[in-house]
């Protein structure tokens, strides 16, 4: 294992079935395909090009029959590894082939023109997020368009931190640039963990499957090439209720279970009535890395600055003013209750976790991201999914005018605006 290398070019040779897994240091770093074929998280790379990776990227490149690689640039660490899950997760891929190839042969019945649903779970750091995009782009790279589902809201890669999301993949994912943000079906919590409203994560859990369930029934092809559904790491307690609340709102049909053995056994015990559901267990990557809250905290902060400025600086947010009266905020939830004199006789003050509660426009909403709800009545404020989202830069309460940044310029989507804890610290 090399690590802090020399910063010149130099050639890896790799054997078939191995991976050469690289942590990017701070300062740029390339590599480019010189034989052979080989490629990262499931997406071929092309020959002879130069790919060139943001730092701090972790990432394998990885070969089913051999491959020639240069890299230019230091690395944290790269080292090659001869031992993958590899053929298991092609495996998996294999039989969901099938499945998706069964539905399209079956269009007329509802049941049988479902491809799978595959929902990924198991704990923090075991390669969830990795292993859904490597079936969603080996599924891509053989016509399909399979429905990306992310549930994970801490370090979601659909769009910013905060929200559940879901995207059809039609090309196999760039290994730099990510998921294409167009059009998303975004819903937001505005919390970057659900425990913080975990009745609302679950409404909107279920809000996200009905949706893409009315896609569906309107879409065969949509509807037999499935969906790849990735969770969040938190697998105890309210963590393991959440995960068989969507197993159950998404309709799973199969259950792939990443580096746990007791999470699968639970999950196959819970699971053991109902036939059509399958749950495998699969092996954690030895690549996979660990990352601390720290590193989570900044990973996330490093997403909402990609929504605004692009990954590779290349977009231009604006910086737009509005009045008080233009916009109507609201946070989900909490805020003070009801006194008990402003209530009907008989009736007792609750805490309702989806209750809508305006909020005054003050300095607090400094440096918070808020999204833009499609609603059209703040009635629809708790079911609707949003169109984007702005960053609060400042407040004049005495001229009554909000300053934000939003991707783009004009005015916003909708008026309603709804309010977490999210906040970002521009750098
Ligand atoms: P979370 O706890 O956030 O849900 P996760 O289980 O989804 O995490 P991943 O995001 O898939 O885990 O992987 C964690 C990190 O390890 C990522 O930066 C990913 O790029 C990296 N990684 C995964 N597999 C490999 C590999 N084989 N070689 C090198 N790096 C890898």
């Amino acid at each position: 294992a090399a690590s802090g290398g020399p910063t010149s070019i130099r050639q890896v040779k790799l054997d078939k079935e191995c991976e050469l897994r690289i942590e990017v240091a701070e300062t740029p770093f390339r590599l480019r395909l010189l034989t052979g074929t080989a490629e990262i998280f499931g997406t071929e790379i092309p020959p002879e090009i130069w790919l060139s990776f943001p730092p701090r990227l972790k990432f394998a490149v990885f070969t089913w029959y051999g491959a020639t690689i240069e890299m230019d640039g230091t690395t944290e660490t790269d080292y090659t590894a001869d031992e993958t899950p590899m053929v298991s997760y092609v495996n998996v891929h294999a039989v969901l082939e099938g499945r998706r190839n069964r539905a399209k042969a079956s269009p007329g019945d509802s049941d049988a023109s479902q491809g799978p649903r595959v929902i990924v779970v198991g704990p923090t750091d075991s390669g969830k997020s990795t292993l859904s995009r490597m079936l969603l782009s080996w599924a891509a790279k053989q016509g399909w368009k399979p429905t990306f589902v992310d549930l994970d809201i801490g370090q979601g890669s659909i769009t910013i931190p905060g929200c559940v999301a879901a995207t059809p993949i039609e090309m196999p994912i760039d290994p730099v640039e990510g998921i294409p943000l167009e059009m998303p079906l975004v819903y937001f919590h505005g919390h970057p963990t659900p425990s913080a409203n975990v009745d609302f994560y679950k409404v909107l859990v279920k809000e996200l499957a009905q949706t893409l369930e009315k896609q569906f029934s309107g879409n065969a092809e949509s509807r037999a090439a499935g969906m790849v559904i990735n969770t969040m790491g938190w697998i105890d307690g309210v963590g393991y209720d959440l995960l068989l609340h969507a197993i159950d709102a998404f309709s799973a049909s199969v259950v792939l279970v990443l580096g746990q053995e007791k999470l699968c056994s639970m999950l196959k015990d819970v699971l053991k009535n109902k036939p059509n559901v399958d749950v495998v267990k699969l092996q954690k990557s030895g690549g996979v890395v660990s990352r601390n809250p720290k590193v989570r905290q900044r990973a996330r902060g490093g997403r909402i600055r990609e929504y605004f400025y692009g990954l590779a600086n290349d977009l231009s947010p604006h910086s737009n003013i509005a009045n008080f009266s233009d916009l109507s905020i609201y946070r989900i939830g909490g805020g003070p209750q009801a006194p008990r004199s402003a209530l009907p006789i008989g009736a007792e003050p609750t805490a309702d976790p989806t209750r809508l509660v305006p909020v005054n426009i003050n300095r607090d909403l400094l440096h918070l991201v808020l999204a833009v709800s499609y609603a059209k009545e703040p009635e629809q404020i708790i079911s609707s999914n949003v169109a984007g989202f702005i960053y609060i830069t400042d407040i004049d309460i005495q001229r009554r005018k909000i300053t934000y940044l939003a991707p783009c310029h004009g005015e916003l989507p909708g008026k309603y605006l709804i309010v977490g804890s999210l906040t970002w610290v521009e750098t």
